[in-house]
């Protein structure tokens, strides 16, 4: 008799499930450790927490969630309209950008075309891009980064998406504006390049994206962006993407009709006017991530520089070592999964916690595992 799970599409068996973060209340529960005693540092997450301002108008959005959310999130697009100078039809709302991401896969892919994304670049690509029964191409990387000479050599005929992430996620490698800007201009007209800019307020002012004023040029951009980072909102699931309208357009129909929860547009908009919360946010990453990479140094070891509010480092028996920590109470991210299985990564965190995890880790280290 054929089993029902055997009849589902080869490409859906053949997806390697996400590996998310492990939550603290499942190390707890695991390892019968009190919740707060564990610190995570696992999924990039802001260590500040959520902006006041959007924590308020979360409490207000609240009184009315017997009702639907705006369906077209007219306040949101609005508020995103008036900051960066566009216009309304040019956006699409995602439950966290990782939806973003599913709809333009969802809009292009089908079975018989193809993705084209980096070796160790962010693991949604391959993810979406099968459970349309296109086919991935991974490209090698160089020097853990996006390597866009290869990238563009594997776009073919049958290409329809290359996916970017930049920063990239778990290396924090970043390109230059102008070796991106060259690669757009490259890129033949029926492949969308994602660009997925999940980690831009991260970067110091002069390295910040540019992209959006090239959107006027590259009417096959997708430019991705999320409020789970550096706006505080990773448990509320929002994010946006921007496009050319047609693109935009297309991507939308395929896009639930209340994808986007009614508390999240809320406080989306209230978080996207706390500036001052997000310039708390990058001083908190900047001056952590000097702590954290200092630390590693100390430590004897390497790591890869990182413009992402995370870093990558390298250590021998890297599962050995995870595990170590998670005994400890302090979770990081394995990256195995991401081709690189001497390496752990670690997101940054308040000053105490990175303290902590380099604490521990010195005495992980100590010990033969
Ligand atoms: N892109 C990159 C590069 C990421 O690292 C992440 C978060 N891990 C996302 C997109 C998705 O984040 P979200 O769905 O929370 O917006």
């Amino acid at each position: 008799m054929t089993r029902l799970c055997d009849l589902a599409p080869s490409n859906i068996r053949a997806i390697a499930p996400y590996q998310p973060g492990k939550p603290i209340t499942e190390l707890a529960r695991e390892m019968n450790l009190n919740p707060e005693n564990i610190i995570k540092l696992a999924s990039n997450e802001n260590p500040l927490g959520v902006s006041p301002k959007a924590y308020e108008a979360m409490q207000e959005a609240l009184e009315d969630i017997a009702r639907y959310p705006d369906g077209n999130s007219f306040a949101l697009r609005d508020c995103l309209c008036r900051k960066f100078g566009l216009q309304p039809d040019q956006l699409i709302f995602g439950n966290g950008s990782n939806d973003i991401l599913e709809l333009a896969a969802r809009a292009f892919l089908t079975p018989g075309t193809e993705a084209v994304y980096s070796q160790h670049a962010f693991a949604v690509y391959p993810l979406v891009t099968l459970a349309t029964g296109a086919t991935g191409i991974s490209v090698p990387a160089r020097n853990f980064g996006h390597d866009l000479d290869a990238m563009l050599a594997a776009v073919r005929d049958k290409t329809r998406i290359v996916f970017i992430a930049n920063p990239n996620n778990p290396t924090g490698t970043l390109l230059a504006k102008a070796e991106l800007r060259a690669f757009l201009a490259k890129v033949p007209e029926h492949v969308l390049v994602v660009l997925d800019e999940a980690y831009d307020e991260y970067l110091p002012a002069e390295s910040k994206s540019e992209a959006l004023l090239w959107l006027k040029e590259f009417s096959n951009l997708l430019i991705s962006r999320t409020m789970s980072k550096a706006y505080g909102l990773a448990g509320l699931r929002i994010g946006y993407g921007v496009a050319a309208p047609e693109v935009a357009d297309l991507i939308n129909r395929v896009r639930q009709p209340f994808n986007v929860n009614s508390v999240a547009q809320a406080a989306a908009v209230a978080a996207l006017s706390d500036e001052d919360f997000v310039q708390r946010t990058y001083a908190l990453n900047q001056a952590g991530m000097a702590q954290i990479t200092q630390g590693l140094t100390s430590l004897g070891l390497d790591y890869i520089p990182s413009y992402g509010n995370f870093v990558s480092f390298h250590v021998t028996d890297a599962a050995g070592v995870y595990q170590q920590l998670l005994k400890a109470g302090v979770i990081v991210r394995p990256v195995a999964a991401y081709e690189m299985p001497d390496y752990l990564r670690v997101s940054i965190g308040l000053y105490a916690e990175n303290d902590r995890f380099l604490e521990v880790l010195e005495q992980v280290l100590k010990v033969p595992t």
